[in-house]
């Protein structure tokens, strides 16, 4: 039995059933990274020990007859930039190298009640600013479907993990699109909630007023069964949302009869390859025939999403990185003379060109003289975002768009930063105005996956799973097997 490939609900009823165990299944995913990992570079830290030592745990409850929960004993993968107590934390920089964090985040917590099983901490880019896992210290990591290719940023370890088999599920971070791009360049299922849904204490802010923490999959239940174990209020987290957290795998049903779905003409023009472009009307096609009501909408503000983002998430960015000054966490520069002189030298060596390029973009807009002009400005056209939304779920119910303008590129692509920046632009809008958004398998491009984004209304997150699952049981796409080879 290759367990490796399995969904977490059928693994769920094979370890119920007791025709498995979480040792043997935890045996079977660690014997799997053995085999693919020097090729994949999907994980930053591994805990096979600790891994088993939780699945003996739970094999001997089920033996006891307790009752388990959907994710007991069954190995998932965090991003690094998630607090797990016991397993360094990296965010993949040199500055947090051998930093061991002191308390669990929250999803961790939760996570943990639930007597599920820890592989290890996956690659990501440099805290998690980037869109191919390339600005990681450590390495980058290859794409499943292509050797050759990136797996798309920044949780691209943990979407690679879910496509190579070196893990079930997956938790990834989403502050402008990095779990639903890499779901889609990998041929995952990814969420980002709507804002607030999940708890940020313990994920490493990079941009607060964007950050989301969220599920990669295999498929739309399992999406459904991560999110029900990581979503809810904390009173750690100020804008964690006090409202109450449905059963989402009763959002499961075949049924998008009289469901109105938007497709934004603004992501089908100039910048999409007219190859994912097709395969999005494709979808829209299926849609119809399930009984959908297909509408074009406009949402006139998204050209300016991306230049805005990449104001607001660096000017976030520079004050939450400012805690990184080599007295208190991680990696310092001993060869200063002074304390301002270690600091300026500890921040130099310790983060990565893009890291520092964000803060000094950061630092820039929010400096005296320039706030209003660019800081203010951003803002105000974050507002018009948001409005365009609003106005846009007054007639639909959801909207449907590439995750991506293109599939994944090749890893010597060596693309100016705009260039990578541009390519955000399809997901940037949705953290921008805190709604859920999805990537869901939806085709192929010269062999490679496509995700369809379905973006939803503030906590609509049972909306689009309904889509999603109604979608997904009509079609194959999931099914698609990552051939772990390159292209020739
Ligand atoms: N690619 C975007 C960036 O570089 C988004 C990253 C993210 O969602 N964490 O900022």
């Amino acid at each position: 039995m290759t367990l490796y490939n399995e969904t977490v609900h059928d693994l769920h009823e094979k370890l119920t059933k007791k025709e498995i165990s979480s040792v043997e299944l935890t045996e079977k995913v660690f014997d799997r990274i053995d085999k693919v990992e020097d090729s994949v570079k999907a994980y930053i830290t591994l805990d096979k020990e600790g891994a088993l030592k939780k699945a003996r745990e739970v094999d001997q409850k089920i033996a006891a007859g307790e009752a388990i929960k959907p994710l007991t004993g069954i190995p998932g993968a965090i991003k690094d930039n998630i607090s797990l107590k016991g397993m360094r934390l990296t965010c993949a920089s040199k500055i947090l190298e051998n930093f061991q964090p002191v308390y669990d985040a929250h999803v961790i917590e939760n996570l943990r009640k639930d007597d599920t099983v820890f592989i290890g901490k996956t690659n990501m880019d440099e805290f998690a600013m980037g869109s191919t896992t390339e600005t990681s210290y450590f390495k980058a990591t290859s794409n499943p479907w292509d050797l050759t290719r990136v797996p798309g940023g920044s949780s691209g370890g943990s979407a690679a993990a879910i496509a190579a088999g070196e893990a079930i599920w997956s938790l990834g971070s989403d502050t402008g699109g990095s779990i639903r791009q890499p779901a889609s360049f990998n041929g995952c299922v990814g969420i980002k909630p709507t804002y607030g849904r999940v708890s940020r204490y313990g994920c490493i802010a990079f941009a607060s007023s964007l950050d989301q923490i969220g599920p990669i999959t295999k498929d739309v239940t399992d999406a459904a069964i991560v999110l029900n174990t990581i979503c809810g209020v904390d009173a750690h987290d100020s804008t964690s949302a006090n409202v109450p957290v449905p059963d989402f795998t009763k959002a499961l049903k075949q049924d998008v009869k009289d469901m109105v779905i938007g497709l934004p003409k603004e992501f089908f023009g100039k910048g999409t390859d007219p190859k994912v472009a097709e395969q999005i009307k494709l979808t829209a096609k299926k849609y119809e025939e399930l009984g959908a009501k297909v509408v074009e909408v406009s949402l006139p503000h998204t050209e300016y999403a991306v230049i805005t983002y990449y104001i607001i998430a660096p000017a976030e960015a520079s004050a939450n990185l400012g805690r990184f000054d080599g007295v208190r966490y991680g990696f310092r520069d001993l060869s200063a003379k002074s304390a301002p002189e270690m600091m300026a030298a500890t921040r130099t060596e310790g983060f990565g060109e893009e890291v520092r390029r964000r803060i000094m973009l950061g630092t820039y807009v929010l400096s005296s003289g320039y706030y209003d002009a660019y800081y203010n400005k951003a803002m105000q056209v974050r507002t018009l975002i948001r409005q365009d939304y609003q106005k846009a779920f007054e007639t639909c119910d959801l909207l449907l768009t590439p995750t991506s303008p293109v599939v994944a590129y090749s890893l010597d692509a060596k693309m100016d930063p705009l260039t990578v920046y541009m390519l955000d632009v399809t997901t940037i809008p949705v953290n921008m105005a805190g709604l859920p958004g999805m990537s869901i398998p939806c085709g192929f491009v010269d062999g490679m996956p496509v995700g369809a984004q379905l973006i939803g209304k503030p906590l609509g997150e049972e909306t689009l799973l309904r889509a999603a699952y109604t979608f997904e049981q009509a079609t194959e796409f999931h099914k698609a097997v990552a051939p772990l080879g390159g292209k020739k």
